[in-house]
């Protein structure tokens, strides 16, 4: 799932193709916004606040997207559309200047709304771990007031906005925190460590193509913890484990080291966990016996 680096990357990358030119084409293939056109209006800026995508018209209006799962936009050049491209089912938004178009696939949220009604859809949000008013003081505070586990309250959006299952993994395992450790019961130099982390975590993320926690960019190595359940963890040797975190509906899978963490999770009844990916255990043929045994 995309966290807020990915999605400061995708805003700064469409804000580079579109801001201050008109838009020729758009296709808004979403149910409420069957009638919406904005087609003429020039895109002054697009910008990401948590995981939101804000794209600002000289119109008034935003449109507004979410990635949510697997969504994404991607850039093209308008002189090299083909109808495969524009046929796409998943296909959610076309945005065409001259010279570039984007396309939202699969994208999770899309409203047009007045500018100056943004709130309406991210006022929710807690401080902007990547947002140029980042402020760590009101994130440690939201999340020292949080009712919820430390893992859970990271996850929360409206506590510090940006953070996903993966920085939130990473974050908490760097800094030695059980993920099902209550907020509210953590000191608050320790929360403050834990958001100075997230957010070089994440300001690490944006600048870079792909996202590594480790430093390292091989295939498999760029996480000490998330996606790496039932492999050794890299610090202690213990097993890396993954369980849920958070009250239905919101459950979140979090990956953590019990060694490093301070033991099994409560939601974690410690059945053996294989490798993700990894098939049934490989079993080897009994090799024949020679006539010599
Ligand atoms: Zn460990």
């Amino acid at each position: 799932m995309p966290e807020g680096d990915t999605v400061w990357r995708t805003a700064a990358r469409l804000h580079e193709a579109l801001a201050g030119e008109r838009l020729e084409r758009a296709d808004l293939r979403w149910p409420s916004l069957a009638t919406a056109d904005v087609r003429g209006a020039r895109t002054l800026e697009v910008r990401s606040r948590g995981k939101h995508l804000l794209h600002r018209l000289d119109t008034g209006l935003t449109l507004h997207s979410h990635l949510r799962m697997e969504g994404q936009w991607r850039i093209e050049a308008t002189a090299a559309l083909t109808p495969r491209l524009l046929t796409n089912d998943q296909l959610r938004a076309l945005l065409g200047t001259t010279r570039w178009t984007a396309l939202g696939l699969r994208l999770g949220m899309l409203d047009l709304v007045a500018t100056d009604a943004e709130d309406s859809l991210v006022g929710h949000l807690g401080p902007d771990v990547l947002g140029p008013d980042w402020d760590p003081q009101r994130a440690a505070a939201n999340l020292a007031a949080s009712q919820e586990t430390i893992g859970a309250a990271l996850l929360d959006q409206r506590t510090l906005a940006g953070v996903g299952t993966m920085y939130a993994a990473e974050s908490l395992f760097l800094e030695r925190l059980g993920p099902w450790t209550p907020a509210a019961s953590l000191a608050a130099p320790t929360i403050a460590g834990l958001v100075e982390r997230a957010h070089r975590l994440l300001d690490t993320g944006r600048r870079s193509a792909i996202q590594s926690t480790t430093g390292s960019t091989r295939r498999g190595e760029t996480t000490f913890v998330h996606g790496r359940s039932g492999r050794p963890c890299r610090r202690c040797g213990t097993t890396v484990r993954v369980a849920m975190v958070g009250a239905p509906p919101q459950e979140r899978t979090m990956f953590y080291c019990p060694g490093c963490q301070g033991g099994l999770g409560p939601t974690d009844v410690g059945r053996p966990q294989r490798p993700l990916g990894a098939t049934a255990p490989t079993t080897f043929p009994n090799r024949r016996r020679g006539p010599t045994g």
